[in-house]
Protein backbone atom coordinates (compact mmCIF):
# COMPACT_ATOMS: atom_id res chain seq x y z
CA UNK A 1 0.00 0.00 0.00
CA UNK A 2 2.93 2.33 1.17
CA UNK A 3 4.56 1.68 -2.39
CA UNK A 4 1.62 2.14 -4.01
CA UNK A 5 1.40 5.40 -2.71
CA UNK A 6 4.77 6.39 -3.21
CA UNK A 7 4.26 5.81 -7.16
CA UNK A 8 1.65 7.44 -7.13
CA UNK A 9 3.59 10.49 -5.55
CA UNK A 10 5.85 9.95 -8.30
CA UNK A 11 3.29 10.58 -10.73
CA UNK A 12 3.65 13.89 -12.91
CA UNK A 13 1.74 16.86 -12.26
CA UNK A 14 -0.94 17.44 -15.51
CA UNK A 15 0.72 18.65 -19.00
CA UNK A 16 0.17 19.98 -22.23
CA UNK A 17 -0.31 16.77 -24.05
CA UNK A 18 2.50 15.34 -26.47
CA UNK A 19 0.52 16.06 -29.37
CA UNK A 20 0.13 19.87 -28.19
CA UNK A 21 3.87 19.63 -27.07
CA UNK A 22 4.38 18.64 -30.67
CA UNK A 23 2.51 21.54 -32.16
CA UNK A 24 3.69 24.19 -29.13
CA UNK A 25 7.47 23.50 -30.12
CA UNK A 26 6.82 23.04 -34.03
CA UNK A 27 8.45 19.10 -33.64
CA UNK A 28 7.17 18.01 -37.57
CA UNK A 29 8.68 14.13 -37.78
CA UNK A 30 11.88 14.02 -39.75
CA UNK A 31 11.37 11.56 -42.27
CA UNK A 32 15.58 11.06 -43.22
CA UNK A 33 15.82 10.52 -38.93
CA UNK A 34 12.70 7.86 -39.32
CA UNK A 35 10.65 9.59 -36.71
CA UNK A 36 7.41 8.24 -35.45
CA UNK A 37 5.78 9.23 -32.40
CA UNK A 38 3.87 7.26 -30.21
CA UNK A 39 1.11 9.98 -28.79
CA UNK A 40 -1.19 7.17 -26.83
CA UNK A 41 -0.11 7.15 -23.65
CA UNK A 42 -1.44 3.76 -22.83
CA UNK A 43 0.63 2.14 -25.34
CA UNK A 44 3.51 4.12 -24.10
CA UNK A 45 2.50 2.62 -20.28
CA UNK A 46 2.55 -0.91 -21.89
CA UNK A 47 5.98 -0.95 -23.15
CA UNK A 48 7.32 0.44 -20.01
CA UNK A 49 5.53 -2.36 -17.76
CA UNK A 50 7.42 -5.10 -20.06
CA UNK A 51 10.50 -3.43 -18.48
CA UNK A 52 9.24 -5.01 -14.83
CA UNK A 53 9.06 -2.84 -11.76
CA UNK A 54 10.70 0.90 -12.32
CA UNK A 55 10.26 1.68 -8.71
CA UNK A 56 13.10 3.80 -7.53
CA UNK A 57 14.70 2.45 -10.88
CA UNK A 58 17.59 4.12 -12.58
CA UNK A 59 16.77 4.49 -16.70
CA UNK A 60 18.75 5.24 -19.43
CA UNK A 61 15.73 5.74 -22.26
CA UNK A 62 17.27 6.41 -26.22
CA UNK A 63 15.47 8.64 -28.52
CA UNK A 64 12.91 10.36 -26.06
CA UNK A 65 11.71 12.73 -28.99
CA UNK A 66 8.27 14.86 -27.74
CA UNK A 67 8.70 12.45 -24.86
CA UNK A 68 5.83 10.54 -24.38
CA UNK A 69 7.49 6.88 -23.67
CA UNK A 70 9.39 9.40 -20.78
CA UNK A 71 6.23 10.22 -19.19
CA UNK A 72 5.19 6.34 -18.89
CA UNK A 73 8.78 5.75 -17.58
CA UNK A 74 8.18 8.72 -15.00
CA UNK A 75 5.04 7.80 -13.94
CA UNK A 76 6.04 4.52 -12.89
CA UNK A 77 7.98 5.65 -10.70
CA UNK A 78 11.51 5.72 -12.46
CA UNK A 79 13.61 7.62 -9.56
CA UNK A 80 16.26 8.88 -12.50
CA UNK A 81 15.85 9.05 -16.19
CA UNK A 82 18.54 9.63 -18.08
CA UNK A 83 17.47 10.40 -21.76
CA UNK A 84 19.58 10.60 -25.04
CA UNK A 85 18.36 12.71 -27.86
CA UNK A 86 20.08 13.52 -30.96
CA UNK A 87 17.71 16.01 -32.28
CA UNK A 88 17.59 19.30 -30.69
CA UNK A 89 14.22 20.45 -31.22
CA UNK A 90 13.29 17.88 -28.88
CA UNK A 91 15.09 19.34 -25.60
CA UNK A 92 13.06 22.33 -24.72
CA UNK A 93 9.98 19.96 -24.70
CA UNK A 94 11.88 17.12 -22.59
CA UNK A 95 13.09 20.79 -20.15
CA UNK A 96 9.75 21.03 -19.50
CA UNK A 97 8.86 17.48 -18.34
CA UNK A 98 11.77 18.20 -16.31
CA UNK A 99 10.68 20.69 -14.18
CA UNK A 100 7.71 18.77 -13.50
CA UNK A 101 9.75 16.10 -12.12
CA UNK A 102 12.22 17.63 -10.23
CA UNK A 103 15.50 16.07 -10.00
CA UNK A 104 14.18 12.72 -11.95
CA UNK A 105 15.50 13.19 -15.64
CA UNK A 106 18.78 13.83 -16.96
CA UNK A 107 18.37 15.22 -20.24
CA UNK A 108 21.59 14.77 -22.28
CA UNK A 109 21.71 16.03 -25.99
CA UNK A 110 23.71 13.31 -28.17
CA UNK A 111 23.85 10.43 -30.08
CA UNK A 112 23.50 6.59 -28.17
CA UNK A 113 26.07 4.99 -30.89
CA UNK A 114 28.75 6.97 -29.42
CA UNK A 115 27.56 7.98 -25.81
CA UNK A 116 29.74 6.67 -22.79
CA UNK A 117 26.99 5.10 -20.50
CA UNK A 118 29.13 3.33 -18.46
CA UNK A 119 29.88 6.98 -17.30
CA UNK A 120 26.44 7.76 -17.06
CA UNK A 121 24.96 6.39 -13.52
CA UNK A 122 26.49 5.94 -10.22
CA UNK A 123 28.93 2.92 -9.48
CA UNK A 124 27.27 2.13 -6.33
CA UNK A 125 24.19 0.66 -8.23
CA UNK A 126 26.63 -1.92 -9.87
CA UNK A 127 25.64 -5.98 -9.02
CA UNK A 128 28.38 -8.62 -9.58
CA UNK A 129 27.16 -10.00 -12.83
CA UNK A 130 26.05 -13.47 -11.35
CA UNK A 131 23.73 -11.47 -8.82
CA UNK A 132 20.29 -10.16 -9.84
CA UNK A 133 20.17 -7.71 -12.23
CA UNK A 134 20.97 -3.78 -11.23
CA UNK A 135 17.98 -1.51 -10.75
CA UNK A 136 19.12 -0.03 -14.21
CA UNK A 137 17.34 -0.48 -17.16
CA UNK A 138 17.46 0.79 -20.83
CA UNK A 139 14.60 1.41 -22.97
CA UNK A 140 13.57 2.75 -26.46
CA UNK A 141 11.46 3.75 -29.09
CA UNK A 142 14.22 4.33 -32.08
CA UNK A 143 14.39 4.34 -35.21
CA UNK A 144 15.17 0.87 -36.64
CA UNK A 145 18.07 2.14 -38.90
CA UNK A 146 19.26 2.90 -35.25
CA UNK A 147 17.92 -0.22 -33.20
CA UNK A 148 19.61 -2.95 -35.39
CA UNK A 149 23.50 -2.02 -35.18
CA UNK A 150 22.93 -0.81 -31.41
CA UNK A 151 21.50 -3.90 -30.23
CA UNK A 152 24.33 -5.88 -32.20
CA UNK A 153 26.74 -3.15 -30.34
CA UNK A 154 24.94 -3.80 -27.09
CA UNK A 155 25.39 -7.37 -27.72
CA UNK A 156 29.12 -7.29 -28.10
CA UNK A 157 29.18 -5.01 -24.90
CA UNK A 158 27.19 -7.59 -23.06
CA UNK A 159 30.03 -10.05 -23.88
CA UNK A 160 32.70 -7.88 -22.73
CA UNK A 161 30.78 -6.79 -19.71
CA UNK A 162 31.51 -2.78 -20.85
CA UNK A 163 29.46 0.29 -21.39
CA UNK A 164 25.76 -0.62 -19.89
CA UNK A 165 26.77 -3.67 -18.83
CA UNK A 166 29.55 -2.66 -16.46
CA UNK A 167 26.86 -2.20 -13.63
CA UNK A 168 25.52 -5.40 -14.13
CA UNK A 169 23.16 -7.39 -16.04
CA UNK A 170 21.16 -4.30 -16.86
CA UNK A 171 17.59 -5.26 -19.54
CA UNK A 172 16.77 -3.72 -22.18
CA UNK A 173 13.19 -2.95 -23.52
CA UNK A 174 13.36 -1.68 -27.45
CA UNK A 175 11.55 -1.81 -30.41
CA UNK A 176 12.56 -3.34 -33.79
CA UNK A 177 11.01 -3.77 -36.88
CA UNK A 178 8.60 -6.70 -36.28
CA UNK A 179 10.54 -8.64 -38.76
CA UNK A 180 13.71 -7.70 -36.55
CA UNK A 181 11.82 -8.82 -33.67
CA UNK A 182 11.14 -12.27 -35.32
CA UNK A 183 14.53 -12.89 -36.32
CA UNK A 184 15.98 -11.91 -32.39
CA UNK A 185 13.64 -14.93 -31.18
CA UNK A 186 13.60 -17.06 -33.84
CA UNK A 187 14.03 -21.01 -32.95
CA UNK A 188 15.72 -23.55 -34.43
CA UNK A 189 14.09 -24.69 -37.78
CA UNK A 190 11.99 -21.62 -38.54
CA UNK A 191 12.01 -19.45 -41.56
CA UNK A 192 13.30 -16.24 -39.05
CA UNK A 193 16.43 -18.02 -38.16
CA UNK A 194 19.36 -15.63 -38.46
CA UNK A 195 22.48 -14.70 -37.43
CA UNK A 196 20.59 -12.36 -35.03
CA UNK A 197 18.43 -15.17 -33.50
CA UNK A 198 21.93 -16.81 -32.27
CA UNK A 199 24.23 -13.77 -31.97
CA UNK A 200 20.94 -12.28 -29.32
CA UNK A 201 20.28 -15.56 -27.73
CA UNK A 202 23.58 -17.06 -26.99
CA UNK A 203 24.03 -14.17 -24.76
CA UNK A 204 20.65 -13.01 -23.32
CA UNK A 205 16.91 -14.25 -22.81
CA UNK A 206 14.89 -13.00 -25.28
CA UNK A 207 11.32 -12.06 -24.89
CA UNK A 208 9.33 -11.13 -27.66
CA UNK A 209 6.49 -9.12 -25.71
CA UNK A 210 3.49 -7.38 -28.19
CA UNK A 211 3.04 -6.18 -31.78
CA UNK A 212 2.30 -2.39 -31.48
CA UNK A 213 0.53 -1.57 -35.40
CA UNK A 214 2.20 0.50 -37.35
CA UNK A 215 -0.93 2.92 -37.19
CA UNK A 216 -0.62 3.46 -34.04
CA UNK A 217 2.14 5.69 -34.89
CA UNK A 218 2.30 9.61 -36.47
CA UNK A 219 3.52 9.38 -38.89
CA UNK A 220 2.85 6.12 -39.72
CA UNK A 221 5.84 3.86 -40.48
CA UNK A 222 5.49 1.44 -43.66
CA UNK A 223 5.88 -1.81 -41.19
CA UNK A 224 4.71 -3.00 -37.68
CA UNK A 225 6.31 -2.64 -34.87
CA UNK A 226 7.68 -5.31 -31.88
CA UNK A 227 8.90 -4.76 -28.33
CA UNK A 228 11.68 -7.27 -27.40
CA UNK A 229 12.63 -7.69 -23.88
CA UNK A 230 16.21 -8.77 -22.86
CA UNK A 231 17.58 -10.07 -19.94
CA UNK A 232 21.43 -11.22 -19.91
CA UNK A 233 22.41 -14.75 -19.42
CA UNK A 234 24.77 -15.06 -15.82
CA UNK A 235 26.57 -17.71 -18.10
CA UNK A 236 26.60 -17.04 -21.73
CA UNK A 237 25.81 -20.05 -24.01
CA UNK A 238 29.14 -20.13 -25.85
CA UNK A 239 32.46 -19.24 -24.03
CA UNK A 240 34.29 -17.72 -26.64
CA UNK A 241 35.56 -13.93 -28.34
CA UNK A 242 32.02 -12.37 -29.21
CA UNK A 243 34.19 -12.01 -32.53
CA UNK A 244 34.96 -15.60 -32.87
CA UNK A 245 31.44 -16.25 -32.20
CA UNK A 246 30.30 -13.35 -34.93
CA UNK A 247 32.49 -14.65 -37.69
CA UNK A 248 31.64 -18.36 -37.25
CA UNK A 249 27.91 -16.99 -37.69
CA UNK A 250 28.33 -14.71 -40.22
CA UNK A 251 30.25 -17.48 -42.37
CA UNK A 252 27.68 -19.76 -42.04
CA UNK A 253 24.47 -17.83 -42.94
CA UNK A 254 25.96 -16.17 -45.42
CA UNK A 255 24.76 -19.45 -47.63
CA UNK A 256 21.54 -19.94 -45.35
CA UNK A 257 19.45 -22.17 -48.13
CA UNK A 258 22.80 -24.40 -48.95
CA UNK A 259 24.01 -26.88 -46.56
CA UNK A 260 25.93 -25.44 -43.48
CA UNK A 261 29.71 -26.90 -44.65
CA UNK A 262 29.40 -24.02 -47.63
CA UNK A 263 29.14 -21.18 -45.49
CA UNK A 264 31.56 -22.38 -42.59
CA UNK A 265 34.25 -23.23 -45.62
CA UNK A 266 34.39 -20.06 -46.23
CA UNK A 267 36.57 -19.67 -43.13
CA UNK A 268 39.29 -21.24 -44.74
CA UNK A 269 41.67 -19.85 -47.80
CA UNK A 270 40.88 -21.75 -50.78
CA UNK A 271 43.65 -23.76 -51.01
CA UNK A 272 43.00 -25.64 -47.42
CA UNK A 273 39.58 -25.01 -47.58
CA UNK A 274 38.12 -28.81 -47.88
CA UNK A 275 40.90 -29.84 -45.54
CA UNK A 276 40.05 -27.80 -42.87
CA UNK A 277 36.18 -27.21 -43.03
CA UNK A 278 36.61 -30.96 -42.48
CA UNK A 279 38.46 -30.82 -39.84
CA UNK A 280 36.28 -28.54 -37.90
CA UNK A 281 32.74 -30.55 -39.20
CA UNK A 282 34.54 -34.08 -37.34
CA UNK A 283 35.73 -32.10 -34.19
CA UNK A 284 32.68 -30.45 -33.69
CA UNK A 285 31.09 -33.35 -34.73
CA UNK A 286 28.03 -31.38 -36.33
CA UNK A 287 26.66 -32.82 -39.53
CA UNK A 288 27.53 -30.69 -42.48
CA UNK A 289 23.77 -31.42 -44.35
CA UNK A 290 22.39 -29.51 -41.85
CA UNK A 291 21.27 -25.89 -43.02
CA UNK A 292 22.33 -22.87 -41.54
CA UNK A 293 18.50 -22.28 -39.98
CA UNK A 294 18.72 -26.13 -38.26
CA UNK A 295 21.67 -25.56 -36.34
CA UNK A 296 21.10 -24.98 -32.27
CA UNK A 297 23.04 -22.99 -30.22
CA UNK A 298 25.17 -26.00 -28.96
CA UNK A 299 25.89 -26.72 -32.49
CA UNK A 300 27.55 -23.16 -32.92
CA UNK A 301 29.10 -23.72 -29.55
CA UNK A 302 30.77 -26.67 -30.75
CA UNK A 303 31.88 -25.38 -34.43
CA UNK A 304 32.97 -21.90 -32.63
CA UNK A 305 35.18 -24.24 -29.90
CA UNK A 306 36.31 -25.98 -33.29
CA UNK A 307 37.44 -23.01 -35.13
CA UNK A 308 39.05 -21.33 -32.34
CA UNK A 309 41.14 -24.26 -32.07
CA UNK A 310 42.30 -24.27 -35.53
CA UNK A 311 42.71 -20.43 -34.93
CA UNK A 312 45.09 -21.82 -31.96
CA UNK A 313 46.89 -23.82 -34.20
CA UNK A 314 46.85 -21.79 -37.88
CA UNK A 315 48.48 -18.50 -37.20
CA UNK A 316 46.78 -15.94 -39.21
CA UNK A 317 43.50 -17.97 -39.82
CA UNK A 318 41.03 -15.77 -37.49
CA UNK A 319 41.95 -12.47 -39.93
CA UNK A 320 41.40 -14.90 -43.24
CA UNK A 321 38.45 -12.98 -44.96
CA UNK A 322 37.19 -14.94 -47.65
CA UNK A 323 36.22 -12.24 -49.68
CA UNK A 324 39.12 -10.76 -48.99
CA UNK A 325 40.83 -13.76 -51.09
CA UNK A 326 38.36 -13.41 -53.68
CA UNK A 327 38.90 -9.48 -54.11
CA UNK A 328 42.59 -10.05 -54.50
CA UNK A 329 42.07 -12.66 -57.09
CA UNK A 330 39.85 -10.54 -59.04
CA UNK A 331 42.53 -8.04 -59.07
CA UNK A 332 44.66 -11.15 -60.00
CA UNK A 333 46.99 -10.64 -57.70
CA UNK A 334 47.11 -13.79 -55.52
CA UNK A 335 48.01 -16.65 -58.17
CA UNK A 336 51.11 -17.43 -56.58
CA UNK A 337 50.07 -16.20 -52.70
CA UNK A 338 51.11 -18.05 -50.26
CA UNK A 339 48.32 -19.74 -47.74
CA UNK A 340 49.94 -18.02 -44.82
CA UNK A 341 50.11 -14.50 -46.62
CA UNK A 342 46.39 -15.21 -47.28
CA UNK A 343 45.59 -15.60 -43.38
CA UNK A 344 47.63 -13.17 -42.20
CA UNK A 345 45.79 -11.13 -44.41
N1 LIG B 1 10.50 7.89 -28.14
C1 LIG B 1 9.68 8.75 -28.96
C2 LIG B 1 8.31 8.15 -29.14
O1 LIG B 1 8.16 6.95 -28.84
O2 LIG B 1 7.39 8.86 -29.56
C3 LIG B 1 10.33 9.05 -30.30
C4 LIG B 1 10.51 7.88 -31.19
S1 LIG B 1 11.26 8.20 -32.76
C5 LIG B 1 10.96 6.64 -33.56
C6 LIG B 1 12.99 8.02 -32.45
C7 LIG B 1 13.68 9.11 -31.66
O3 LIG B 1 15.05 8.75 -31.55
C8 LIG B 1 13.65 10.47 -32.31
O4 LIG B 1 13.36 11.42 -31.34
C9 LIG B 1 15.06 10.65 -32.86
O5 LIG B 1 15.46 12.01 -32.95
C10 LIG B 1 15.86 9.88 -31.83
N2 LIG B 1 17.14 9.38 -32.34
C11 LIG B 1 17.41 8.90 -33.58
N3 LIG B 1 18.67 8.48 -33.67
C12 LIG B 1 19.23 8.70 -32.46
C13 LIG B 1 20.53 8.47 -31.93
N4 LIG B 1 21.49 7.93 -32.67
N5 LIG B 1 20.76 8.81 -30.63
C14 LIG B 1 19.77 9.35 -29.87
N6 LIG B 1 18.53 9.59 -30.33
C15 LIG B 1 18.26 9.26 -31.59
Amino acid sequence: MAASKRVASMRLPPLPTVGELIKLYKLRAEKQLSQNFLLDLRLTDKIVRQAGSLKDAHVCEVGPGPGGLTRSILNAGAADLLVVEKDYRFIPGLQLLSEAAPDRLRIVHGDILTYRMDRGFPAKISKPWEDEPPNLHIIGNLPFNVSTPLIIKWLESIANRSGPFAYGRTRLTLTFQKEVMERLTASTGTKQRSRLSIMAQYLCTVHKCFIIPGRAFVPKPEVDVGVVHFTPLVQPQIQQPFKMVEKVVRNVFQFRRKHCHKGLGKLFPEARRDELTQEMMQKADVDPMLRPTQLTIPHIRALTEAYAHLCDHNPGLFSYEFREELRLKHLGKNKHTPVEMLMDS
